[in-house]
């Protein structure tokens, strides 16, 4: 893959840290050539994200906090002045109250379904919103979604209801940005043990059932994922907008636990 993206310039959104799923993205496109910016929320993430920004020669392109559109407005300002045109962003960004991803689903909150939603739903429009006006013909920006947008998945509640309105924004937002050039993408990833999955309920025992029951047997890594979005961001997928690509071993296309599945 090196000089895929030599000459790409892009935002990537979303890394806490060296488990992120953003920072197998970052690190896969900066091996294949890509100048990078990324973000970090709040002070704490800091400085995690001042170091890893560094080790891939990537600019630090400020502190955004999804809820604050300002923030957003300062991120994509700061963009504008250090780099002009962007070629691709990855927002890779979700929240849900920990206490509602367990238990049932009947009982999430007024409060926490609309935090959720605005997190990790409204964000993905709000900055495909402003990347809009920055991005070269041939743009491509990719979101993170899980299959328990379509499938009932035990203590993923409300952020299943999230995922299948961020995947429906994707098919939109696909249709709005795509008289310009500019592709729309998703990534359905496969569990894997990061700070905002160790939020969810009983999550070793949901990447053991992943691990013993997806075709490959196994579950999926950061480096994976970058990976299959070093395709989705470069002009290797030209041809490919509103899609929602799983990267998960293969787990979505099995109907039944596996016969040979050892007990957890
Ligand atoms: P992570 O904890 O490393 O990343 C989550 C990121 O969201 C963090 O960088 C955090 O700062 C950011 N974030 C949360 N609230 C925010 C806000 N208000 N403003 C700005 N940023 C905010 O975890 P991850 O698993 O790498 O998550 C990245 C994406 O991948 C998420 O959309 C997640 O739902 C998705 N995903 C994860 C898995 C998994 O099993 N880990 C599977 C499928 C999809």
């Amino acid at each position: 893959t090196s000089g895929l993206m030599k000459g790409k310039r892009g935002l990537i959104m979303g890394v806490a840290n060296n488990r992120s799923i953003a920072w197998g993205i970052a690190k896969a496109c900066a091996d294949a050539g890509a100048e990078l910016a990324l973000t970090y929320q709040g002070d704490a993430l800091k400085k995690r994200v001042e170091p890893l920004a560094a080790e891939l020669g990537a600019i630090v392109a400020g502190h955004c906090d999804v809820t604050d559109l300002d923030t957003i407005d300062q991120v994509f300002a700061e963009i504008e002045s250090k780099f002009g045109k962007i070629d691709f962003v990855v927002h890779a960004i979700a929240f849900s109250d920990k206490d509602e991803l367990t238990g049932r689903y009947v009982e999430t909150s007024r409060e926490n379904f609309n935090r959720t939603m605005d997190i990790s739903v409204f964000s993905l429009t709000a900055i495909a919103k402003r990347a809009e006006p920055l991005m070269n013909e041939g743009g491509s920006i990719l979101t993170l979604t899980y299959y328990g947008a379509e499938k009932v998945m035990p203590h993923y509640n409300v952020m299943g209801v999230a995922k299948a309105a961020l995947e429906a924004s994707v098919r939109y937002l696909a249709v709005d940005l795509g008289g310009k050039g500019i592709r729309v993408n998703a990534i359905s990833a496969g569990p894997i043990k990061t700070l905002a999955a160790s939020g969810i309920g009983d999550f070793r025992y949901i990447l053991k059932w992943n691990e013993y029951n997806s075709p490959l047997k196994r579950t999926v890594t950061i480096e994976q994922v970058g990976g299959s979005a070093l395709y989705l961001l470069s002009d290797l997928s030209q041809g490919v907008t509103g899609e929602i690509h799983h990267v998960d071993s293969g787990y979505h296309t099995v109907g039944m636990k596996a016969v040979d599945a050892p007990d957890i």
